[in-house]
């Protein structure tokens, strides 16, 4: 992401959208003007393709117009409000009418700010300014709050959420979910050998080779614990799946990381446990969670640096 070259905005903020909503063109290009060097804007004239740029765009302000033709401004911040993926995203209403028991129904609809028209460049900066800094302070707090401190792929806490969502998702469109559970053959071993200290290289290493060995979108690799990782693959079959564990096997064997105390060559391996299933109501994520955990130990049981499912 560009990042903003002005000091407007502080340093570890990357560069913002905004949606700016007004049915007459001479508005936006108002405040267009205002925010074109620090921010990338984008522009709706009525309250459907407001709402559709938001969906496709995900903006981190909308300034919005509330008196339109059709959808108004009141409309669409309800609905910006009552849908999870938008909900985040702050709302300032910019309208010509001042009255106070306006600008109360406003605030009650979610909106974070009021600015009145014609609207004056410095309050309006400023606002914008304040409200900006809050969202990206709150998105990064959020993307580092799921984030594993020592490996830097998701944590567990990510793991949990991202699987509901998943089972949920391939629930709806009757696809396959696969999970792969993940462990380090004799880390305890390791630790002992290496030091605590090469043990925490060792686990980076193999979290970025992991990541590496998954390339759509949606999969996800992370850190389940300890020295267990977890990788989520969303409508991926069996097949598909394994072929994924068997990658990751030889990704970290060919890492070549030394380990004097492993029987298994001499070097760091993992052992992987997969599973599949097609969510139904007969099932639940517990049992896939549960599957994927035995296969995992009984790729222990049958020595380790191997795939079982
Ligand atoms: P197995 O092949 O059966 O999995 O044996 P193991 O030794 O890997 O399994 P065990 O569960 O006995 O030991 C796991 C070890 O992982 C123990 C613990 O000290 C180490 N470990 C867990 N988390 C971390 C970490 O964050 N850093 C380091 N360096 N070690 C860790
Ligand atoms: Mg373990
Ligand atoms: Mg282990």
């Amino acid at each position: 992401m560009e990042k903003n070259t002005e000091n407007w905005l502080p340093d570890f903020c990357s560069r913002p959208k905004i949606l700016v909503v007004d049915d007459q063109p001479a508005n936006i290009r108002v405040l267009h003007e205002l925010f074109r060097h620090d921010c990338d804007i984008f522009m709706a004239t009525n309250g459907e393709q407001a709402i559709t740029v938001c969906q496709s765009q995900l903006p981190d302000l909308v300034l919005l117009d509330v008196v339109m033709e059709g959808v108004d401004g009141h409309e669409v911040c309800r609905r910006l409000k009552s849908d999870l993926a938008t909900q985040g995203i702050p709302i300032i209403f910019i309208t010509a009418q001042h009255h106070e028991s306006e600008e109360v129904f406003g605030l009650e609809l979610g909106a974070v700010d009021f600015i009145s028209k014609p609207i004056n460049p410095i309050i309006v900066k400023a606002r914008v300014r304040t409200h900006l800094v809050l969202k990206l302070q709150n998105d990064q707090l959020r993307s580092m709050a799921l984030i594993d401190g020592l490996t830097g792929v998701a944590n567990r806490r990510k793991f949990d959420e991202k699987i509901i969502a998943d089972w949920r998702q391939c629930l709806r469109d009757k696809n396959s979910l696969s999970l792969i559970f993940i462990d380090v053959d004799y880390f305890k071993r390791y630790n002992d050998k290496y030091g605590h200290q090469a043990g925490d290289e060792c686990l980076k290493s193999i979290a970025l080779t992991l990541a590496k060995c998954v390339r759509r979108p949606y999969d996800l690799v992370a850190r389940y614990g300890g020295e267990e990782f977890a990788c989520i693959l969303p409508s991926t079959g069996i097949s598909g799946a394994i072929e994924i564990a068997e990658r990751m096997k030889q990704c970290v064997r060919e890492l070549n990381i030394e380990h004097s105390e492993s029987d298994l060559g001499q070097v760091v391996t993992i052992s992987l446990g997969v599973a599949t299933v097609i969510p139904s109501v007969d099932f639940k994520l517990q049992d896939l969670l549960g599957s994927a955990d035995k296969q995992l130990y009984k790729s222990k049981q049958a020595g380790r640096n191997c795939v079982s499912f």
